[in-house]
């Protein structure tokens, strides 16, 4: 499957992964969802509860309001994104224990090299636990 994301959208999960960093950073991805094309136009930074450099956590809270908004300017939650300050761009036994959305996308933005590598990933469609999708940045949205 193919994942579009506006480049705004992009530059701020990778600015915000790095603004956190050595910590995890994470938030909530916005955009639209027609006829199964996803297509990420908002990334919206919320707090790790966790304060760790392994795992993320969001409050309910944090996570509800952010969905109410989304609501509000007409865009559909997709999921969300947290940073992986030192290991790579794969989901982590803790991910998988949290990445229980079928219909959700998990992007993951790895800060171990010396370019940030994201990446897209999916869980809970056919025998592997998780498999990853195509993140096509899209500049013109
Ligand atoms: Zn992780």
């Amino acid at each position: 499957m193919t994942v579009t994301i506006s480049q705004a959208a992009f530059r701020a999960i990778v600015d915000h992964s790095q603004s956190q960093f050595p910590l995890e950073a994470c938030g909530l991805l916005a955009g639209t969802n027609t006829t199964g094309q996803k297509t990420v136009t908002q990334a919206i930074a919320l707090p790790n509860l966790a304060q760790s450099r392994y795992r993320f956590e969001i409050a309910p809270q944090d996570q509800l309001k952010a969905v109410l908004a989304m609501r509000k300017l007409g865009l559909t939650p997709l999921g969300n994104y947290h940073s992986h300050p030192e290991t790579p761009a794969r989901p982590s036994v803790e991910d998988l224990a949290l990445f229980v959305d079928p219909s959700a996308s998990y992007i993951i933005v790895s800060l171990a090299e010396r370019l940030p590598v994201v990446k897209c990933f999916n869980v809970g469609q056919g025998e592997n636990p998780f498999s990853e999708d195509e993140l096509v940045v899209n500049k013109e949205i």
